[in-house]
């Protein structure tokens, strides 16, 4: 196990960190995603944990520097993105705010709506690549990597054979795409919208990378350790929501009354958690559960939120100061 020169040992939530790391590495359960040859080569041991705080300061255990594809965590960012550029409501009304209870890449849509279920699952992200291509025209992957990367405060680049692979072998995702602009949810050409959709799954991140975009949602939008504004507050809120009720696929529930802080994951073996005002988590370990989600990744963040009360509504959390005085 590495710790990196950025770390105390003696400091509490350095401890709790590699306690976690600890607690979760015997976990050797859970399968590599195989669904593209580059997924299924990755080294299953890798495991990394990392914590940035909205104050700017970054605790790593394990591997944080090793690349992976960050694959659906995307989808938190871009549809931040989407809001901030055309609004909440022109968002939702091509995207729901529902959990579906379903798998990600589940083909199915609001039987009322006929849009889908929310933005954290395969149809919604790729209606909202659609809205970013509109909006950004060719230049969209770059445009949207400028961003991320602003989050991450790294140049981040594309993985370009597993884009390769994705854009060869995605069709299920085609799939959705053109029942989708059949019903008039995504209004932009199917390529156009899921060439942007595998390009953003397809974006090399490190754990250190996603706990540092994590803390930039956790920090109202502001990268902590930049200054930089990167999304709009308002779609900072929005997009914690939706993390929070969605973020875990058909696990979301069980995520929300275990661990209680908004996550995304992704089928590289990425997680993030946002604990809102404090801290950002990011979590790299590729053998995934049943439901797509890491399984160390998971393991560790509900270990991390128990150790160190991040649960929303864990008790010790006495909420709004403004309402604390008229309860006084
Ligand atoms: N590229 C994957 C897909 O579209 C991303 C899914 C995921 O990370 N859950 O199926």
């Amino acid at each position: 196990m590495q710790v990196s020169a950025e770390n105390l040992n003696n400091d509490p939530i350095q401890i709790a960190l590699q306690q976690a790391y600890e607690n979760s590495l015997s976990q050797t359960g859970g399968a590599l995603a195989d669904y593209i040859p580059e997924l299924a080569r990755v080294d299953p041991e890798r495991f990394g944990l990392a914590l940035a705080t909205a104050k700017g300061r970054l605790y790593t255990v394990g591997d944080v520097d090793i690349p992976f594809t960050i694959q659906s965590v995307s989808k938190a960012f871009s549809y931040c993105l989407a809001l901030e550029l055309v609004g909440a409501q022109e968002v939702r009304s091509r995207v729901g705010v529902e959990p579906s209870g379903d798998a990600f890449n589940a083909i199915e849509f609001d039987p009322v709506t006929r849009r889908p279920f929310n933005p954290m699952v395969n149809a919604g992200a790729i209606t909202v690549a659609g809205v970013l291509r509109d909006v950004y025209g060719a230049q969209a992957f770059e445009k949207v990597l400028e961003k991320f990367s602003l989050a991450a405060n790294r140049p981040l680049d594309l993985d370009e054979s597993v884009y390769r692979s994705e854009a060869e072998t995605g069709h299920r995702n085609r799939a959705i795409a053109h029942l989708l602009r059949a019903s008039g949810a995504l209004a932009e050409p199917v390529e156009d919208a899921v060439d942007l959709y595998f390009r953003l799954c397809s974006i090399r991140v490190t754990a250190r990378d996603l706990a540092v975009m994590a803390a930039t949602l956790a920090n109202m939008g502001e990268n902590p350790f930049t200054g930089t504004e990167v999304f709009d507050l308002r779609a900072v809120r929005d997009t914690l929501a939706v993390m929070f009720s969605c973020g875990m696929y058909d696990y979301s529930g069980n995520w929300i009354c275990d661990v209680g802080i908004p996550a995304k994951s992704g089928v590289g073996g990425g997680l993030i958690g946002v604990v809102n005002r404090q801290l950002g988590l990011g979590a790299f370990s590729p053998r995934l559960d049943e439901k797509g989600n890491s399984v160390r990744g998971v393991n560790a963040l509900q270990w991390l939120s128990n150790e160190l009360g991040l649960h929303t509504f864990e008790c010790t959390n006495s909420g709004s100061s403004f309402v604390e005085q008229l309860l006084a």
